[in-house]
């Protein structure tokens, strides 16, 4: 078996890694207590990817909880599926990051570091072959984004051969208020960058805009983008936890979906879109569910494909439809969009079907873009960055935490270095002389 150890840090990496183990559990016939009640073989025949057989025939999860505050652990432990993890891998502190990145990386987070790496370490020893990670956290906060990424550098350096992948929740204002967020984003890209080998990026702006124009909620909540969130994370392991054929492991889709190191940052579509507690009681076609999940509107993260290239891209179906539909389909979408696909990576469209549809669905689709188009997430984040650093506004509450400016200045260059890359390569024609000498460290993805 390939197993996958999941990490959760901070208040937003628990809520949205609870709800992807509530619905997923679901999924795999799990109920809340770890015992099975399902009715399929498929759901138990990759059951030990993301849980461990405990005693009396429990399924115990191969999760790992982290907080520097009890409040959010508290509550996934009093709530349904509290019962689920393992009581030992609640690992928390009680000071609290304040919204700092440097207090979650080089301070508070760094004195609890250690044990949570014992854990980890723990339920690595557990597996037969580990794959790899996934760490759930947001960008914009303290422990998520400072800790969440220290975790990411203390993995990649004790475990450099394994897959590393993280749900990373990109932060908005318009569903935080709090100002700092942009130094805490473009502080955490600077370590994703360098140490994670793909991230999917959760974009809290875009949550909210389909939550508010698609879903027509008039306020939308936390609970309402962790819907959407469970959506994309559950849709984007499928093909880890159900037989089936392509991408079935974490290496895999890292091989086909980064062609450059530095570029592994993924956008998310999802189809059909429903409101939490809603059902979608119109079933779907296959060229429906294509063309939704592609729809810069379905995307979770806002950055209009339109005004970019995809390098790569994946496309997972679920539920029962005919392979030759889809493949129809996936030529269909590339030869009439031919323009916004590299035309130098060919075949560069892929696409799955897992039999089991996701709980309450007869079909869905998920979708995985590499896309150059992304740059405008990180050109937000970086303009956001840039207007406070100028001024050098609320730097002190982290040089009083021992950060040196530099980093600031570091971790700003790489993000508009990372900007520049995609533009270069969304420029890049089949014919033109080789760019890769432009980038320093660049080269294929090697295994
Ligand atoms: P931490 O506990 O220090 O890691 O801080 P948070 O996780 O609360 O980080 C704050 C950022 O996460 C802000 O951008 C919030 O908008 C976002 N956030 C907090 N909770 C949630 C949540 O449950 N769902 C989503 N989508 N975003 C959240």
């Amino acid at each position: 078996m390939r197993e996958v150890v999941h990490i959760q840090a901070g208040q937003c990496g628990n809520q949205i890694g609870a709800k992807f183990w509530e619905v997923m559990s679901a999924e795999h016939g799990i109920a809340g207590d770890g015992t099975y009640h399902g009715d399929n073989p498929l759901q138990l025949q990759r059951i030990d990817v993301y849980f461990h057989e405990g005693m009396e025939g429990r399924y115990v999860p191969r999760a790992v909880l982290t907080d520097l505050e009890p409040g959010t652990m508290d509550s996934i432990r009093g709530g349904p599926f509290g019962d689920l993890f393992r009581p030992d891998n609640f690992v928390f502190g009680q000071s609290g990051a304040g919204n700092n990145w440097a207090k979650g990386h080089y301070t508070e987070g760094a004195e609890l570091v250690d044990s949570v790496m014992e854990v980890i370490r723990k339920e690595s020893e557990s597996c037969d072959v580990l794959q790899g990670f996934q760490l759930t956290h947001s960008m914009g906060g303290g422990t998520g984004s400072g800790m969440g990424t220290l975790l990411v550098s203390k993995i990649k350096e004790e475990y450099p051969d394994r897959i590393l992948s993280t749900y990373s929740v990109v932060p908005s204002p318009k569903v935080s208020d709090t100002v700092v967020e942009p130094y805490n984003a473009t502080l955490s890209i600077h370590q994703l960058v360098e140490n994670a080998d793909q991230c999917f990026a959760l974009d809290n702006e875009a949550l909210y805009d389909i939550c508010f124009r698609t879903l027509k909620l008039s306020n939308p909540s936390y609970g309402d983008l962790n819907q959407l969130i469970a959506n994309a994370i559950t849709g984007t392991t499928c093909s880890l936890r159900f037989p089936g054929q392509l991408n079935c492991d974490l290496r895999k889709l890292a091989v086909n979906m980064v062609p450059f190191p530095r570029l592994h940052f993924f956008l998310v579509g999802f189809a059909p879109l429903t409101a939490a507690g809603s059902q979608s009681f119109r079933v779907l076609t296959v060229p429906e569910l294509t063309q939704q999940a592609f729809d810069a509107k379905n995307m979770m993260c806002a950055a209009d494909p339109r005004h970019g290239r995809y390098l790569t891209c994946a496309m997972m179906f679920r539920g029962t439809m005919s392979s030759k539909e889809v493949d129809d389909q996936m030529l269909q979408m590339v030869s009439k969009n031919s323009s916004y696909f590299v035309e130098w990576i060919p075949n560069n469209l892929k696409a799955s079907i897992c039999d089991i549809p996701p709980k309450g669905l007869a079909m869905s689709s998920v979708f995985i873009g590499n896309s150059t188009a992304i740059q405008e997430a990180w050109k937000r984040v970086a303009d956001q960055f840039t207007v406070m650093f100028r001024r050098k506004a609320y730097l002190h509450w982290y040089t009083g935490e021992g950060m040196d400016e530099m980093e600031f200045t570091e971790a700003e260059s790489n993000l508009n270095d990372l900007v520049s890359e995609y533009q270069q390569y969304q420029d890049a024609t089949a014919d033109e002389e080789d760019i890769s000498g432009d980038f320093e460290d660049e080269g294929a993805y090697g295994e």
